[in-house]
C-alpha cells in the first residue's frame, strides 16, 4: 500500500521558507544522504551547501522563498535516486555557474574537477533551447542531451532539477507552465524512461499533465477520490489472497498493491477513447520474490487464483527490455470481475526497475570506480536498443567512450542530424542524400565557410552548397569521411564511374601486397589457387576482384589472407592438434569438476555443452576444446555424431563418465511443440511445479500455422527426473511433442563408451 499517495498539484508553498526552513531542509538532506551513504564527508557536503547559499544569497524563487531551497530540493531527489556524494554536491551547485559569478575554476578548486565538470555539464544542458518537433526529431534531441552530458550524472541531476521545478510551477505564468510541461513530457519523462527510472518517469508525467490538460487531470483525481474506499478494499483483498497463497506454498515474497498513475489512466482514456468508468484496471500488484524460478512459480499460482486474460502475458525476464527492465507481466480478472495487472520480479529486478541507471551508483563508487566496459555496455544498450531487437555485435564494436563517439548537429532548418564523432561536412552531406554528397561544392559551419575536413561539434549548424555540374567526390574524401555510410556511398560512386581505373589500381595494389608478404605475383594467374579464392570472396572473376580492391570495397588484406590460405593448403602444412598439450594445464575454475570424471585426470575444467545439455544418467562423451578444458556432450548429440573420424582419431573426443553428483542440479533444455492456446504456458509451469522442477528460462513463440514452440531450461537432478517430467508435459492438452534439443532423435543412444 506504499504507493497509493498521489501528487496533488504542487508541493505546499515555500513562501515562509526563512533561515530556519533552509536549515531544516539541509538537515533532512544530510540525514537522508548519511542514511544511504554512511561514508559521506559531512564537512564537504556542508561547505557545498554554504557555498551555494552564499552565491544565491540575493536571489529568490518566484514564490518568494530563498533560491537555495531549489538546489536543496533537487539534491534531495538525487539522494533518493541513490546518487553518489559528488552528484549530490554538484546538484547543490548546479545553478551557480549559470546564475551567479561562480566559475568552473573556483568550483574545481573547492570541490574537485569532477564536481566542476558535472556542474558545467548541467549548465550546458540548461542552455539548449528546444522547439517542439515530430517524434523522430525529439528522439535526436534526447540523444543530443545525453551525448552532451558526457557523464550520465549530469543528466540525472538535470532530471532532479526538472522534477523540483515541475513541483513548484504555481508561480510561473500560464505560458511558461505549458512550455515546461510539454518539454518535460517530450524530453525528460522519456529520458527517465530510457534510463529505466520508472518512479521518476511517472512523477514527471503526472506533473506535466496537471498543466497540459488541467481539466482532464482533475476529472481523474475526483473520480479516483470518489472510489478510494472501494479501491482500497479491493486492493487489500487481492493482496491478502495472493499473500495467503504464497504462504501456503512456502514462497517467500512481498506483495504490493498500487493505483496506476494518473497519466497512464489518462492515456488509456484518450488512446482507447474511453470514459473513466470504462477504464477498469486501475490497480496493479507486484510480487517481489528471491529467485527467478520463484517468479515462474508465482505466475503459476496467480493464474490458478485468478483467470488470466489471454494475450496479456509478457515475459521480460527471458527477454529484458532495452532499459534493463525485467519482470513477468500478466493481466488477470478477480472474482469481482475487475481486471488487474500483476508484475512478478526478483528484489534485484525490482531495484533496477525503480531506480534504473541510478541504481548503478548504489553499488559502485561513482562512475570512475565502475569498470569501463561494464559502464558503457549498460549505458550504450539503453541508448541504442530502441526496439526489443538485440544488436550485440553492434554494441561490442563500439567499445569506445559512448559519449564521445557521436556528434549531433543541426541543419539550417533546425533538424538534428546524428553523426559519428569526428564527422566532417562530407559525412553531413552524404547523410542528407548521396546526390547532395556527390554534388557538394562547399560547406559552411555556423555561417562560416570551412574546408571539407573540418571536424563537426555538437550543436553546430551545418550547411552545404551543391552544383549540378560538380565533378564528383575526390578520392581523399574517403579518408575525410568518418561514417561508414558516407564512405560506402563515395566508394559506390567510384565503383560506378571508374571501373577501368579501379581494375588497374586494384591489380597493382594486389601485386604490391603479395610481394610484401613474400608470395610471387604470378600466383594471381594460377587458377589452382585463384579459383577457390574467388569463390570464397564471392566475386565472379579477376577483373571484379581487382575492381573491388580498386574502389575500396574489399581490402587487400582480406584478399591476401584468402590467397595465403590456399597457398598453405596446397603446401599441406597443417599440423594436427596435440591433445596432450591441451590437457596439461586446465584453467583454474571454482566450479570444479561438477560431477564429471575425465579419464583419470582430476581437476580438469569441465563445461556442459549447450547444444545437448547432458544430465546425470545420460551417456556422455567429452570434447577437448581449445582453452576451456573438456566440454561434455551426450553421446546422442548431433555434434558428436557429425564429428569426423579424424577428430575422433586425433583424440579430441575422450571418454568421460558421471561421478558422485550429490544433490547437484543440472540444466536441461527442452523444446515443446503444441497447438497455441490460452493458458498453455501456465499449464506447462504448473506441471513442472508439480514435479518440483525449477524453470530458469521460458520462451514461447507462436508459429504462423497456429502452432506454438516453447523453449525452456529446467533444473533437474538426473535423466530419470527429466524423463518423468517430459512424460507429464506430453500429457498436457494440445502438446504435440516434448524433446531435448541437440540430438538426432532417430538414432537410439548407444550404451557404454
Ligand atoms: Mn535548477
Amino acid at each position: 500500500m506504499d504507493e497509493k499517495k498521489r501528487i496533488d498539484g504542487a508541493e505546499p508553498s515555500a513562501e515562509s521558507a526563512g533561515i530556519d526552513e533552509v536549515e531544516k531542509l539541509y538537515d533532512e538532506l544530510e540525514k537522508q544522504t548519511l542514511h544511504d551513504n554512511p561514508n559521506l564527508n559531512r564537512a564537504r557536503l556542508r561547505s557545498a551547501f554554504e557555498y551555494a547559499r552564499k552565491k544565491h544569497e540575493k536571489q529568490v524563487r518566484k514564490d518568494g522563498s530563498p533560491y537555495i531551497t531549489h538546489p536543496l530540493a533537487a539534491a534531495m531527489a538525487c539522494t533518493q535516486m541513490g546518487l553518489d556524494e559528488d552528484s549530490i554536491i554538484a546538484c547543490l551547485l548546479h545553478d551557480t555557474i549559470e546564475d551567479t559569478d561562480a566559475t568552473h575554476e573556483e568550483v574545481a578548486k573547492l570541490f574537485g574537477s569532477q564536481v566542476a565538470d558535472i556542474v558545467e555539464g548541467v549548465t550546458k544542458l540548461t542552455r539548449v533551447v528546444y522547439t517542439t518537433k515530430e517524434e523522430a526529431q525529439m528522439e535526436n534531441l534526447r540523444k543530443m542531451l545525453l551525448a552532451m552530458s558526457k557523464d550520465i550524472r549530469v543528466i540525472l541531476i538535470k532530471i532532479a532539477d526538472r522534477l523540483h521545478n515541475m513541483h513548484t510551477m504555481n508561480f510561473q505564468s500560464e505560458a511558461k507552465r505549458r512550455e515546461k510541461a510539454l518539454e518535460t513530457m517530450e524530453i525528460y519523462a522519456p529520458l527517465a524512461h530510457r534510463l529505466g527510472m520508472q518512479r521518476v518517469k511517472w512523477e514527471l508525467e503526472d506533473l506535466s499533465l496537471i498543466y497540459l490538460d488541467p481539466i482532464g487531470y482533475q476529472e481523474i483525481v475526483v473520480q479516483l477520490d470518489a472510489r478510494m474506499e472501494q479501491l482500497s478494499d479491493f486492493m487489500d483483498n487481492i493482496q491478502e489472497r495472493i499473500k495467503h497463497r504464497m504462504e501456503v506454498s512456502g514462497i517467500r515474497c512481498e506483495v504490493y498493491g498500487r493505483l496506476k498513475h494518473i497519466y497512464s489512466i489518462y492515456r488509456k482514456m484518450v488512446n482507447q477513447n474511453k470514459k473513466f468508468d470504462e477504464v477498469l484496471d486501475l490497480c496493479a500488484f507486484r510480487v517481489v520474490v528471491d529467485t527467478i524460478p520463484d517468479c515462474y512459480n508465482v505466475l503459476g499460482h496467480i493464474h490458478d487464483l485468478f483467470n488470466p486474460i489471454p494475450g496479456r502475458f509478457k515475459d521480460y525476464i527471458a527477454t529484458p527490455k532495452p532499459n534493463m527492465y525485467q519482470s513477468i507481466h500478466t493481466s488477470v480478472i478477480g472474482t469481482e470481475g475487475i481486471p488487474f495487472e500483476v508484475q512478478i520480479r526478483t528484489a534485484e529486478m525490482h531495484h533496477t526497475a525503480e531506480y534504473g541507471v541510478a541504481a548503478h551508483w548504489k553499488y559502485k563508487d561513482g562512475i570512475a570506480g565502475a569498470a569501463d566496459e561494464e559502464k558503457f555496455e549498460w549505458i550504450r544498450s539503453l541508448l541504442e536498443a530502441q526496439q526489443d531487437t538485440e544488436a550485440p555485435e553492434f554494441i561490442s564494436e563500439l567499445k569506445v567512450d559512448m559519449f564521445s563517439d557521436e556528434v549531433f548537429v543541426f541543419t539550417p532548418k533546425g533538424d538534428v542530424i546524428n553523426l559519428p564523432a569526428g564527422a566532417t561536412p562530407i559525412d553531413f552531406a552524404y547523410s542528407i542524400h548521396s546526390q547532395v554528397g556527390n554534388h557538394m561544392t562547399g560547406a559552411k559551419v555556423n555561417g562560416r565557410i570551412v574546408s571539407f575536413d573540418r571536424v563537426l561539434d555538437n550543436g553546430d549548424i551545418v550547411e552545404v552548397s551543391t552544383s549540378p555540374t560538380a565533378k564528383g567526390p575526390a578520392r581523399d574524401w574517403i579518408s575525410m569521411a568518418k561514417s561508414s555510410a558516407a564512405r560506402a556511398k563515395i566508394r559506390q560512386w567510384f565503383k560506378k564511374e571508374k571501373r577501368e581505373e579501379n581494375i588497374i589500381r586494384g591489380r597493382s595494389a594486389m601485386e604490391a601486397a603479395l610481394k610484401h608478404s613474400g608470395i610471387h605475383a604470378d600466383t594471381l594467374n594460377d587458377p589452382e589457387i585463384m579459383t577457390p579464392v574467388l569463390k570464397k570472396l564471392a566475386v565472379t572473376g579477376m577483373d571484379d576482384l581487382f575492381a573491388s580492391v580498386g574502389y575500396g570495397g574489399m581490402t587487400t588484406v582480406r584478399a591476401l589472407n584468402r590467397i595465403k590460405e590456399e597457398v598453405a593448403k596446397v603446401q599441406k602444412q597443417e599440423k594436427a592438434l596435440q591433445p596432450e598439450d591441451l590437457l596439461k594445464k586446465p584453467p583454474v575454475t571454482e566450479k570444479g569438476v561438477d560431477g564429471i570424471l575425465v579419464g583419470d585426470l582430476d581437476n580438469c575444467l569441465v563445461k556442459f555443452s549447450r547444444c545437448c545439455t547432458p544430465v546425470p544418467g545420460d551417456t556422455v562423451v567429452g570434447f577437448i576444446t581449445k582453452g576451456f578444458g573438456v566440454s561434455v556432450h551426450r553421446q546422442s548429440c548431433s555434434n558428436y555424431r557429425k564429428a569426423t573420424e579424424a577428430d575422433k582419431a586425433a583424440g579430441r573426443w575422450v571418454p568421460v563418465r558421471w561421478g558422485d553428483t550429490g544433490a547437484r542440479q543440472y540444466t536441461a533444455a527442452l523444446t515443446i511443440t503444441a497447438e497455441a492456446r490460452p493458458n498453455l504456458i501456465v499449464d506447462i509451469v504448473t506441471a513442472l511445479n508439480a514435479d518440483k522442477i525449477g524453470v530458469t528460462s521460458l520462451n514461447i513463440r507462436e508459429m504462423p500455422d497456429g502452432g506454438a514452440l516453447a523453449f525452456l531450461s529446467v533444473l533437474v537432478r538426473d535423466s530419470e527426473a527429466l524423463n518423468a517430467a517430459m512424460r507429464h508435459l506430453r500429457g498436457i492438452r494440445s502438446v504435440r511433442d516434448v524433446q531435448r534439443p541437440g540430438t538426432e532423435a532417430e538414432l537410439p543412444e548407444k550404451k557404454g563408451v
